[in-house]
């Protein structure tokens, strides 16, 4: 059997590292097994629906690595397939015009619940309110008391009670189709062998049996995988923090973490924990998909794309800094100092945008001093400190590592204290904080120059505090 997978993604938002999740399944399912990996964009939803949203889609996709083969299937450019077959369906007495509004529905939903009962739609509501020219939706007639079986490769056999489905909308109103048909008619149309995707379809898939049935056409083997929740156990979303890749890839994450977390949510081998795209395309199988939900771990996925962030060739590294520091509107520096402060920031930070974020006061001068670090250094008996460490280190030619670390010594010796009272201060004066680089690294990076303004600006912060 030839293996065909698709991503079938609504472009109503951008892509949410679920659905990513499942995009990445079925593509390493189809790319594992020789297989052909396809995208449709499901955009039916005429209201939700935002072309700006099936471009960050796609983009996502492309940037994780993703291919799919061939043109892109759009559903909303279908819509004459799915009229013709749900008439088709209609003429052999499969399915039926609805002419019930929205409202009378409502009143008869309101009815049942009153009752304690479940409403379901059936056939002999149909003719209600028909009238030539109204508007009307076509159903599906399901017949009752039969049995459907899902055989699911996650979950085994689920058996679904047709009596609990009711005659369900495939075609609206409008002359758009439901999700339903449209998905049971392209996955057969499109060939699909296997559809793996979250288990919140579970659901559907009795409905798209039915449909494919009563079209004759084939039907998918399918997989649905377990929900990614967050860490308190609630259905992962905007309260977990960032969702969507879009957000990561502009946090500095890198496209290959971002594919290692994603598959490892849901899906194992071994203890392994970290894989190359080409690892994962050989070890990947649908035996290693777990049957109960995943945990998302920020903390972790933070983790993991450091470790692929340090095992990055230093020139991508540079380029990427180098990107950030445009876009983010601050001076783009020599290629000597941005490589010095990536040797500085590699090891502190996890993704590429905290390696800007945290080193803002190598590239600007006028940032803010953390309040208070401020508070308790940038203070009058430290301006002595200050005044003697510029006296020092403002002679020297050859500003070098060796000659500041002789001026720090030198400062320690005129003042008697160690060099922790002299490196705090110091540092606050030149980055705002008591958290950098070693403070002879700093000095070196920022140059003369800059060292000689900063001093000066904070013994002037120290006058005005004193005031
Ligand atoms: N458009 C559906 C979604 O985004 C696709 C579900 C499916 O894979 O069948 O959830």
């Amino acid at each position: 059997m030839k293996i065909v997978t698709r991503f079938a993604p609504s472009p109503t938002g951008a892509l949410h590292v679920g659905a990513a999740r499942t995009a990445i399944f079925n593509w390493l399912f189809s790319e594992s097994l020789g297989g052909d990996f396809l995208l449709r964009i499901e955009d039916t939803d005429r209201v939700r629906s935002e072309e700006r949203f099936e471009l960050q889609i796609i983009e996502s996709l492309k940037w994780l690595g993703l291919e799919w083969r061939g043109e892109i299937i759009r559903q909303s450019g279908r819509l004459d397939i799915y009229g013709r077959l749900a008439e088709r369906l209609i003429d052999e007495k499969k399915a039926y015009r609805c002419y019930v509004t929205a409202e009378e529905l409502g009143q008869k939903r309101e009815e049942a619940s009153k009752k304690g009962e479940i409403f379901r739609y059936r056939r002999e509501w149909s003719q209600i309110g028909a009238a030539p020219g109204k508007p009307y939706a076509i159903r599906l007639s399901v017949s009752l008391g039969e049995k459907i079986f899902v055989e699911d490769l996650v979950r085994g056999e689920i058996i679904f009670d047709s009596s609990e489905i009711e005659d369900f909308v495939i075609l609206k109103a409008d002359g758009f189709p439901t999700y339903n048909f449209a998905a049971a008619v392209d996955d057969a149309q499109m060939e699909i062998s296997h559809v793996i995707r979250g288990d919140d379809h579970i659901i559907n898939a009795p409905r798209q049996i039915l449909i494919a049935e009563a079209l004759g056409l084939g039907k998918p083997q399918l997989a649905h995988v377990p929900m990614i929740l967050g860490q308190d156990g609630k259905k992962l979303s905007k309260r977990h923090g960032a969702e969507s890749v879009t957000e990561y890839r502009l946090c500095g994450y890198l496209p290959e973490a971002v594919l290692n977390y994603l598959v490892r949510l849901g899906w194992s081998f071994g203890d392994q924990e970290i894989f190359t795209a080409k690892e994962l395309v050989e070890k990947f199988s649908l035996k290693g998909i777990g049957k109960s939900p995943s945990v998302f771990d920020s903390g972790k996925f933070l983790w993991l794309n450091g470790k692929y962030l340090r095992d990055l060739p230093e020139e991508r590294i540079l380029d990427e800094m180098a990107a950030i520091v445009v876009q983010k509107g601050l001076p783009l520096q020599s290629p000597q100092k941005l490589r010095k402060i990536m040797e500085q920031m590699l090891q502190r930070s996890e993704t590429l945008n905290a390696m800007v974020d945290q080193a803002l006061y190598f590239f600007i001068d006028d940032f803010e001093y953390d309040e208070q670090a401020a508070a308790k250094f940038l203070v009058e008996k430290n301006r002595e400190i200050l005044e003697l460490l510029a006296e020092e280190l403002l002679g020297f030619k050859n500003f070098s590592h060796d000659n500041i670390h002789g001026g720090f010594e030198r400062v320690m010796q005129q003042t008697g204290v160690g060099l922790g009272k002299i490196a705090q201060p110091a540092r606050v004066a030149l980055t705002g904080s008591t958290k950098s680089p070693g403070i002879f690294d700093v000095v070196e990076i920022l140059g003369k120059d800059t060292v000689a303004r900063r001093i000066t600006r904070a013994l002037d912060f120290i006058g005005s505090r004193g005031a």
